[in-house]
């Protein structure tokens, strides 16, 4: 296998490829310029993204976070360690339990008791804040993630049924502004489905685990996954499509506060303190 991913680097694209070429393209999402690191979970996205911006010529570096989910993350880094050193791409780590001490199963649990948050959520918040700071230290100009179709049908529902569309306003291909206090997080799988990147992974034969997170076991979100899986593709990107023609009427009646930053990180936050500290607070301090 040694050399083999290296050598499919020149080969034309593929369906899947060109799409995505084409996402970035329509939506402006790279310059060619730009450095970019891609947030690898180990899983089939965002291998598959990493490989693919490769392809395309971008500055690609990977940046995992190592959860300490046991063995599932162990193996899920070694395979990213693997794959970056044959596609000669530069692989960071940032260990959580270095950072706070910490896996993310004893924050979870904690977060859930003391402050009644569960499930993705909190795994979503932490992510967030340790790859814009990883990221800024790195001095990427954008931050890819592999979210996919299906995982933006899932947002745009749950956030229907939780009564409250307006979380969605920064589900877009493209989130945030680029600025020195954020590097912008992209997603060029945004209309790619599921189905068609779990094909490419397979096809590519990239040596990597299908298995989900050990953590999401029974989570809105699951269940949310489990009742759109009843839906095609076609629907699947209906709603999403239909859902970001309507995010520029919802932005102009949405007042948004000032941004100020977190007392604790100095990060951007919409509060005195952001999430992600005032979850890492009551760890610190049960
Ligand atoms: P998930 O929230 O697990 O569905 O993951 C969504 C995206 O977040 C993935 O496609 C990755 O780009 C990123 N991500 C998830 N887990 C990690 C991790 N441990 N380290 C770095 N990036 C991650
Ligand atoms: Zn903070």
């Amino acid at each position: 296998m040694e050399g083999l991913y290296l050598k499919k680097l020149n080969s034309s694209l593929d369906k899947t490829e060109k799409k995505v070429k084409e996402i970035i393209e329509k939506y402006n999402l790279i310059e060619r310029k730009d450095k970019i690191v891609v947030a690898l979970s180990g899983g089939k996205d965002s291998t598959s993204i990493l490989y693919i911006l490769k392809k395309l010529g971008y500055n690609v570096e990977g940046l995992m976070i190592d959860l300490h989910l046991g063995t599932w993350s162990d193996k899920h880094r070694e395979n990213m360690q693997r794959l970056c050193k044959e596609l000669k791409i530069k692989f960071h780590i940032s260990d959580l339990k270095k950072e706070f001490g910490h896996g993310i199963c004893f924050i979870k649990q904690v977060v859930k008791e003391k402050k009644n948050l569960t499930g993705c959520s909190v795994c979503g918040v932490i992510k967030r804040w340790i790859l814009n700071k990883e990221a800024k230290k790195l001095g990427a100009d954008k931050i890819v993630t592999g979210h996919n179709l299906d995982d933006e049908c899932q947002t745009v529902l749950m956030n229907f049924l939780k009564g409250n569309i307006y979380l969605g306003i920064n589900s877009t291909p493209a989130t945030g502004a680029r600025s020195k206090e954020f590097s912008q997080r992209i997603k060029p799988l945004f209309f790619v489905p599921e189905n068609e990147i779990r094909k490419y992974a397979k096809k590519m034969k990239f040596d990597i685990l299908y298995d989900r997170c050990p953590c999401a076991i029974g989570t809105y979100r699951v269940e949310t996954r489990a009742w759109l899986s009843k839906l095609n593709d076609k629907n699947k990107l209906n709603i999403v499509e239909n859902f970001q023609r309507i995010i520029p009427k919802l932005r102009e009646q949405k007042q948004f506060g000032e941004i100020k930053h977190c007392k604790i990180c100095g990060e951007a936050s919409r509060g005195d303190v952001c999430n992600a500290c005032s979850m890492f607070m009551c760890v610190r301090n049960p």
